[in-house]
């Protein structure tokens, strides 16, 4: 498609990204293929830009310049990276409203949420990279004064960071922030669904002066560009969020190849709330924490699961509170819902709806498409409740990711902990109750990599992150992250 057929219904604004590159070596170019993809505006359902569709060869570019650059960066004072790193987030922090409108604008979040949250905390993932490789730290090992042990940590290499399109820039800077601080060269590719924000990013790395090769950003789609990325045999490990189903495939390129792997993927969050919780305060953050993005992130708590002794009445509270969400048009600052990030993603959420009805869900709210006023092409969808399913069936077991939650009654702690745990992943959970002994105990029983008590999507970047099961192999974030970006080399001196 040829940005001159843009429809001119669509408002033409500074954020609307019409034309997608590639950020290869030093600069922004087309795919070598010639061919491009649609960028869709979730609001409207129009078409508003085209992205690269880039390919095999596009991946060897960008591999030859990661290559050429590895050398002077993987020896570079980690005070020049750090240097260079923050002159970045400044660049960000200049334009936040910029990115938070590219975010909105190309992912359907409110921009409200994109403005508070994911540009942010995406700044926050460079300067606390930035900063962390200015303070850390390896072992040494004496051995009885025989011989001293002591670990190097170093860079692996050029890698491969590949992000999803539902936390689309904040989750592309968790990754190659830690890559690049610890002394690698990268090859990224973000959700050819979202890739607006990445582009910009590109361009203020460009402007932050990243020296050629250092970061590389390629567009398309999963089997185009994803692919060879993963299978290139020059890529020494590769750190993936996305589904459950595209990790598993990943792992298969991989494994046999021995890159090293880091896997964050797809969850089936509970929420525990016991008859001793804060009422108010717990019916509040259950709703952010099941709806917030549309529901549309991996930690989002889509089985809550309610002590019977309040099961009716915290249904009446939350059914009210999530009754009064405005589902609308992402730039407008009263929406707290906005659009579904595609029309597949959306069909595929209705498809979950009917099939939860099937099962014998009672609908309890929501469950259809919207079509607002002046957006009557966008992918909306009404915040749905449903109760009456059995903890073990599919809607109960398999991911949704949309703005889609049952409510199951539990009568023990016991039982809250089966329900909790009976499903195949195993990301976060939380845990609501004003017992001390409860959340601890429960805290422990859990089987995910996050627990929340009495909150939820509280982050510091310094825990570790990640989860069990089939969510996921590795932990990112702090030290975590840095010690998967880096090779421990142990180096023993005779005394
Ligand atoms: P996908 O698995 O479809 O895609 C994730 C990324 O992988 C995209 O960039 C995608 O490209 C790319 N990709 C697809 N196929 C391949 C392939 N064969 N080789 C290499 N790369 C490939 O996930 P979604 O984008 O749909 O994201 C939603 C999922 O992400 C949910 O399951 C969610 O739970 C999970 N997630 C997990 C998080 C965690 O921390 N555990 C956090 C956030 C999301 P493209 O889209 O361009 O085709």
């Amino acid at each position: 498609m040829e940005t001159s057929q843009l429809p001119s219904s669509l408002p033409t604004t500074n954020f609307a990204i019409t034309e997608i590159l590639n950020y290869i070596g030093d600069g922004l170019y087309a795919p070598q293929s010639g061919k491009w993809i649609s960028n869709f505006h979730p609001a409207s359902g129009a078409v508003y830009g085209k992205i690269a569709e880039s390919g095999a060869d596009d991946v060897q570019a960008a591999f030859e310049c990661a290559t050429n650059a590895f050398p002077a960066w993987s020896t570079s004072t980690a005070k020049s990276r750090s240097d260079l790193m923050l002159r970045l987030a400044d660049l960000m922090d200049r334009d936040l409203e910029i990115l938070a409108a590219i975010e909105s604008y190309d992912n359907g979040k409110p921009l409200t949420v994109a403005r508070n949250v994911d540009i942010p905390r995406a700044i926050s993932n460079i300067r606390f990279f930035a900063t962390a490789i200015l303070h850390s730290s390896t072992e040494a090992h004496d051995m009885d004064g025989l011989a001293l042990n002591y670990t190097l940590r170093q860079p692996i290499g050029v890698v491969a960071c590949i992000s999803p399109w539902n936390l689309p820039l904040y989750l592309f800077t968790w990754k190659i922030a830690p890559a690049l601080a610890a002394g690698n060269t990268v090859i990224a590719k973000p959700s050819e669904i979202t890739p607006a924000s990445a582009f910009y990013f590109s361009k203020l790395c460009i402007e932050a002066g990243f020296p050629a090769g250092v970061l590389n950003v390629l567009h398309g789609t999963g089997p185009s560009v994803g692919s060879p990325l993963v299978s290139h045999a020059g890529i020494k490990a590769i750190s993936f969020t996305g589904g459950t189903q595209t990790g598993a495939a990943i792992a298969a390129v991989a494994a046999p190849k021995f890159k090293k792997l880091s896997l964050e993927l797809g969850g089936k969050n509970a929420t525990l709330v016991f008859s001793d919780c804060n009422f108010e305060e717990t019916v509040s953050e259950t709703a952010r924490a099941a709806f917030s993005n549309q529901g549309q992130i991996c930690l989002c708590g889509s089985r809550i699961l309610i002590q019977r002794s309040i099961y009716d009445q915290f249904k009446q509270a939350f059914v009210a509170k999530v009754k009064a969400l405005k589902v609308g048009d992402p730039q407008a600052v009263d929406s707290n819902i906005g659009a579904i990030v595609s029309e597949p993603h959306l069909l595929k959420v209705l498809s979950y709806i009917e099939l939860a009805k099937s099962e014998g869900g009672k609908l309890l709210s929501g469950g259809n498409r919207i079509y607002p006023e002046g957006f009557e092409n966008g992918y909306y969808l009404e915040p749905t409740i449903f109760e009456g399913l059995d903890p073990f069936c599919r809607t109960n077991q398999e991911e949704i990711f949309g703005p889609v939650v049952t409510l199951i009654p539990f009568d023990t702690e016991e039982e809250a902990l089966q329900f909790a745990n009976c499903t195949p992943y195993g990301l976060a959970s939380s845990v609501w109750t004003s017992n001390i002994g409860t959340a601890q105990r429960v805290a422990s029983k859990l089987q995910t990599g996050i627990v929340w008590i009495n909150c939820w999507m509280l982050r510091d970047l310094r825990t570790p992150f990640g989860g069990v099961k089939q969510s996921g192999v590795g932990r990112e974030g702090g030290w975590e992250a840095l010690r998967f970006f880096t090779e421990a080399k142990n180096v023993c001196i005779k005394s």
